[in-house]
């Protein structure tokens, strides 16, 4: 069976990933990292979710990013914007962190056996990442297979990105088609330790117009609506 590896956040786009990589038939070696975010729901939410979709494996793995800060997800002095999504790099961009991500999932896949990475990053109704563009997966593919003794030795790595051209509607969408329950999944930046999103973040924005537009019922649990 092929094998490969998962990066899954807890939130509701590495979930849809996960069944999209589950569906096409690899073994999936999920991998969520405790990076130091602002809260523990996300973390609980994707071991949940990759129980609940038949991965292979779970594994969390603990780093530091609030030793550097620099970001509202990883710096409690910094506050999560609430005032709608706007223009530009918003403060809850976490410097380097899907290259943060990519490399630890690189690593987990040479050390696993694993050719192919599924990394759930989106730049259609997304906030501005530099690190969720197209050109970016594609230049980090290269330096991959770059990199590693795997790579060298002719085990050549893809990085499969099946939702980075969706709309948030579609990716919903694609994944209701496929079973995923998205109660179990956290967006917010600022969930609760209960997993209850604000409703007010960009990420509950986005995933709440993503519901409106699929036409599909809000099963988020929020914690106050305003
Ligand atoms: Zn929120």
């Amino acid at each position: 069976m092929k094998t490969a590896v998962v990066l899954l956040s807890g939130g509701l786009d590495s979930a849809t990933v996960l069944a999209l990589a589950c569906q096409q038939g690899y073994a999936c070696h999920c991998l969520s990292m405790d990076y130091g975010q602002r809260h523990r729901a996300e973390l609980v939410a994707a071991a949940r979710v990759a129980q609940v979709l038949g991965a292979a494996s779970h594994r969390v793995v603990k780093i530091d990013l609030g030793g550097f800060g620099g970001s509202a997800l990883t710096d409690a002095n910094i506050a999560v914007p609430t005032g709608g999504v706007a223009p530009g790099i918003p403060v809850t961009y976490v410097p380097a962190r899907n290259t943060i991500l990519l490399s630890f999932a690189l690593a987990n896949a040479e050390v696993t056996g694993a050719n192919d990475i599924f990394f759930g990053a989106n730049a259609v109704d997304y906030s501005g990442y530099p690190d969720c563009r197209p050109e970016y997966v594609r230049a980090y593919e290269t330096m991959a297979n770059l990199a590693t003794r795997a790579a060298v030795e002719g085990q050549r790595l893809t990085i499969h990105t099946p939702i980075i051209a969706l709309s948030k509607a579609d990716i919903i969408r694609k994944g209701i088609a496929l079973g995923v329950d998205y109660a179990m999944t956290v967006s917010c930046y600022q969930a609760t330790d209960d997993g209850r999103a604000c409703g007010q973040c960009d990420a509950c924005r986005l995933r709440r117009t993503g519901f409106e537009q699929a036409g599909v019922q809000d099963v988020t649990r929020y914690e106050r609506l305003k």
